[in-house]
């Protein structure tokens, strides 16, 4: 819609939606006296500038200047949970009551905004949310007594082990089946009848999220979590079920693991999600170059989202960007990397 060519031959649309969102500047950040680098302009461009004293940041105010991207939206500061979800997930919810597949991907470093952007807060819901509001709320106007069946699951891949945080404790196995593909042996299915039930089931499951203190913030998580919506629908008078899978998901921070002691647990835990990152980026990077191959087998993160990613699937990426100018290194990597996943 927004004048994609589709990459691949054969008319096979691999298509990633990218998107940019600035979070406001921190309490902390302003009293650090960080200033912003990040400029957003016409709702797609933003500009990055690197500020190396008082006098360049005066001098750059009131002109647009630095490295320049462009993405297919950006969300400014004050975007609402609302505007960002209708912006980059409702058609995807449309997509999944037709039977189709989909993902959405929360990218960026620890306290940039990514679970602020999928789960959000009681007074501000965000993506996971908003999009199982929709999904009922759809559901509900287009059949009356048809035959609809929603259910979630929600799950973590946390230093390459995969866990099922409806269930805590139990750590899952992935197995190939025949018909539905990559499982997760033993996972939560929830069916899901209201949206009220729905926060209260994903706050509980972020608190059984796996957090190791980081040097940027004591609670970062260091895990991936994704949320499953299966939808089950049968139009009225018709012999025929959609099944459609939206995965949500918040990925572990972006930020390089600290280059202490090799052995220590961070720096194991680091290299994990570098390795899950790391396959996701190749997968991304082969669909939109439309390659043949995708490597979907070098990640639990990815063989557990082979299903949802390329194929006749949606793929949107949010890139979530602080706009402290103290972060200015992690934003530069985060907007390459979305960049690079257009
Ligand atoms: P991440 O999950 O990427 O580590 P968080 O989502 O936890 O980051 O965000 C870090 C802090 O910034 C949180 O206190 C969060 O509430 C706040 N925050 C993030 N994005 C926004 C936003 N768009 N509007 C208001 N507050 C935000
Ligand atoms: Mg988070």
């Amino acid at each position: 819609s927004l004048g994609r060519v589709p990459r691949s031959e054969e008319g096979r649309t691999a298509k990633i939606m990218v998107f940019v969102r600035l979070r406001p500047m921190g309490r902390r950040e302003i009293e650090l006296g960080s200033k912003s680098c990040v400029r957003i302009t016409d709702d797609r461009d933003v500009y990055l500038t690197e500020l190396s004293s008082e006098m360049d940041y005066l001098r750059r105010l009131n002109r647009v200047s630095g490295r320049h991207f462009s993405f297919d939206a950006a969300f400014s500061d004050h975007a609402t949970q609302q505007h960002v979800y209708s912006t980059t997930t409702a058609d995807l919810v449309q997509g999944v009551l037709q039977g189709r597949n989909g993902s959405v991907f929360c990218y960026g470093s620890t306290g940039a905004g990514k679970t602020y952007t999928m789960l959000g807060t009681l007074k501000n819901p965000g993506v996971m949310v908003l999009a199982m509001k929709d999904l009922f709320s759809k559901i509900r106007q287009r059949n009356c007594d048809s035959n609809h069946g929603v259910h979630l699951s929600y799950l973590e891949v946390y230093n390459e082990t995969v866990r099922d945080l409806l269930s805590p404790g139990r750590s899952l196995v992935l197995r190939e089946d025949k018909h539905q593909g990559i499982v997760a042996a033993g996972l939560t299915h929830y069916k899901a009848y209201s949206t009220d039930e729905v926060m209260a089931l994903l706050q509980q499951g972020n608190l059984n999220r796996s957090t190791e203190p980081t040097r940027l913030n004591e609670t970062s998580s260091r895990s991936h979590a994704i949320l499953q919506v299966m939808v089950e629908y049968r139009e009225k008078d018709s012999d025929v079920t959609l099944v459609g899978k939206l995965s949500l998901i918040d990925l572990a921070g972006s930020e390089r693991a600290i280059a202490t002691d090799k052995r220590t647990l961070r720096s194991i835990e680091g290299a994990n999600i570098n390795r899950s990152l790391l396959a996701l980026s190749s997968c991304i990077n082969a669909l939109v170059e439309g390659k043949k191959h995708i490597p979907y087998r070098n990640s639990k993160l990815t063989q557990l989202l082979k299903d949802s990613l390329g194929g006749a699937c949606n793929s949107v990426m949010i890139a979530n960007v602080s706009p402290s100018s103290l972060q200015f290194g992690e934003t530069q990597n985060t907007l390459h990397w979305a960049d690079r996943a257009k």
